[in-house]
């Protein structure tokens, strides 16, 4: 595939810019798109102003801008890690009466780590709980200060509900475009992305597309990620049809042989037989690198990529069990140093490791530590999936002495902790003198009676020690394998619950 042929900067105009709405569920985005729609619906919309498609653009003050209307945090995270940058533009939606919640956190960071400038709306100023003061002190631990604190970030206080503030958020949407200098050349062949796409029973594949470069034509050859077509019909976001589309607008295209993914890149070529033959090339190619990312982003491959100069810092996510460790951890990781190289936190947060938190490592090429807690099973899988590393701890020193060991070239410590086994407490047992015994199950691999046990609650680690007793029946057994049921007492702890997991490890002696 030859090189993208550069745009003379003579032929280069202003566009649009590209908004993407973030924020915590229930904070008003939704409300926001649709107020900013209502209010600014464009004149030769005579036929309502019904949504197609998800995205629109609106006018305001004779410019355009255009919304995505993504479900989730898609334009960051599903989109991003497919390669696409489609938004010039983030509001991160908090509620005034609510504050900073951990949806808002992790919208700031995918918004940071794609490095989108960010305009903060803070909404529901109507309710008399409105505390917009909170709001920014709360942000600006999060790095987002305020022009009149001395910072740079715009805030906008607003009401979507009662259409508040949506002139000030505009303009300011439009002062931000213009310092970014958003451009493109309308007189080339079209390039873009895919927003969303769907098989449909009459039309076939649907897809929704942003023009980013060019303009696309209807009857225009064109290559979409591994699948092909010709343009055969464009519907804009009012559901008109359309013969043309530049720069920033969104469009629904059909004529294509298959259905595309959200974050493919379409591309426009002179013929159709050009567009198949890349098409053809492009699927192969995918095909290689999907094998190739087998063996991606495990921390010593992140290393590897350090010392041979193609990356400056250790991009790391961090999730912990409660905010002192991750404040704690932080402050260690954040203090480490080899060779000029460094850790740099992209995202933190109390809880679970969830789906989010692998999307956004894998777009960013970051290690996920959990300290003091367990993936999610779906974030599991998709981080077998996307082979993103996760390293679980639960001593801060092992932490930051794994990071300075892998950053010295040490791939692992002399030991190293093998889980063996899962087992989950079914039924429990109060015995006098004995104690609390866990009716388990062997979930996965096995238990053995030297093992050490971990003891986990909802994802969280509550407690660690060695095994009292292990028994089938009346019994003292050595191991119970997977499928098998067993008693167990844990060491000087006899708050163990039914639903609680047991995680059996054992230290295990790596070669170097
Ligand atoms: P989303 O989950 O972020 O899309 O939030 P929604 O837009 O669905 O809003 C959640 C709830 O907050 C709904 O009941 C809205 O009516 C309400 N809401 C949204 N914006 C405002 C506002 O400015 N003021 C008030 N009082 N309520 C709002």
């Amino acid at each position: 595939e030859q090189i993208e042929e550069q745009d003379d900067p003579d032929q280069l105009q202003e566009r649009p810019p590209v908004v993407t709405v973030m924020g915590h569920v229930d904070h008003g985005k939704t409300t926001l798109l649709d107020a900013i729609r209502h209010t600014n619906v464009t004149a030769q919309e005579a036929g309502g102003i019904t949504q197609h498609i998800g995205a629109y653009q609106v006018e305001y003050e004779q410019k355009k801008i255009t919304f995505l209307d993504t479900p989730g945090h898609e334009a960051f995270t599903t989109m991003r890690a497919r390669g696409a940058q489609v938004t010039d533009i983030a509001i991160i939606v908090v509620a005034a009466d609510d504050g900073v919640m951990p949806q808002t956190r992790e919208a700031i960071n995918h918004a940071q780590a794609a490095k989108v400038p960010i305009i903060v709306a803070i909404n529901k100023m109507d309710k008399p709980e409105a505390n917009p003061e909170k709001v920014k002190q709360e942000l600006m631990e999060l790095n987002l200060v305020p022009e009149e604190w001395g910072g740079d970030t715009i805030f906008v206080p607003i009401s979507a509900l009662k259409g508040e503030g949506l002139d000030e958020l505009m303009e300011m949407v439009l002062l931000v475009a213009e310092m970014e200098e958003l451009k493109a050349n309308p007189d080339r062949l079209a390039t873009g992305t895919v927003i969303e796409a769907k098989l449909d029973k009459g039309k076939g594949p649907v897809a929704t597309v942003l023009v980013q470069n060019g303009t696309l034509r209807v009857g225009d050859p064109i290559v979409v990620g591994n699948t092909f077509g010709r343009v055969r019909a464009m519907t804009n976001d009012n559901g008109q049809r359309i013969k043309e589309a530049g720069p920033s607008t969104p469009v629904e295209i059909i004529g294509l042989q298959d259905v595309p993914q959200a974050g493919d890149q379409f591309k426009v070529f002179e013929d159709e037989k050009k567009a198949r033959a890349i098409a053809e090339a492009r699927a192969e190619k995918q095909k290689q690198k999907e094998l190739a990312q087998t063996q991606r982003v495990s921390l010593e491959e992140l290393f590897q990529q350090i010392k041979e100069g193609d990356i400056k810092e250790l991009h790391v996510i961090l999730k912990a069990d409660v905010q002192g460790s991750v404040e704690a951890l932080k402050a260690a990781l954040e203090k480490i140093e080899v060779e000029g190289v460094r850790v740099k936190i992209i995202h933190s947060g109390v809880g679970a490791i969830t789906e989010s938190d692998i999307t956004l490592a894998a777009a960013s090429n970051a290690i996920v530590i959990g300290f003091n807690v367990r993936p999610q099973p779906q974030a599991k899988q998709l981080a077998e999936q996307e082979k993103v590393d996760i390293r679980l701890h639960r001593i801060i020193y092992n932490v930051t002495e794994e990071i300075e060991n892998a950053m010295k070239g040490m791939l692992d410590p002399e030991y190293r902790e093998k889980v063996i086994g899962t087992v989950e407490v079914r039924q429990i047992f109060k015995v006098s003198k004995v104690g609390t015994i866990a009716g388990s199950y062997v979930k996965e691999g096995k238990i053995t009676r030297d093992s050490s046990v971990r003891l986990i609650r909802d994802g969280v680690v509550i407690h660690e020690g060695k095994i009292n007793a292990l028994k089938r029946f009346k019994d003292d057994v050595r191991e119970v394998a997977q499928g098998y049921e067993c008693g167990i007492t844990i060491e000087n702890y006899n708050d163990i619950k039914e639903g609680d997991i047991i995680e059996a490890y054992v230290m295990e002696e790596v070669k170097r």
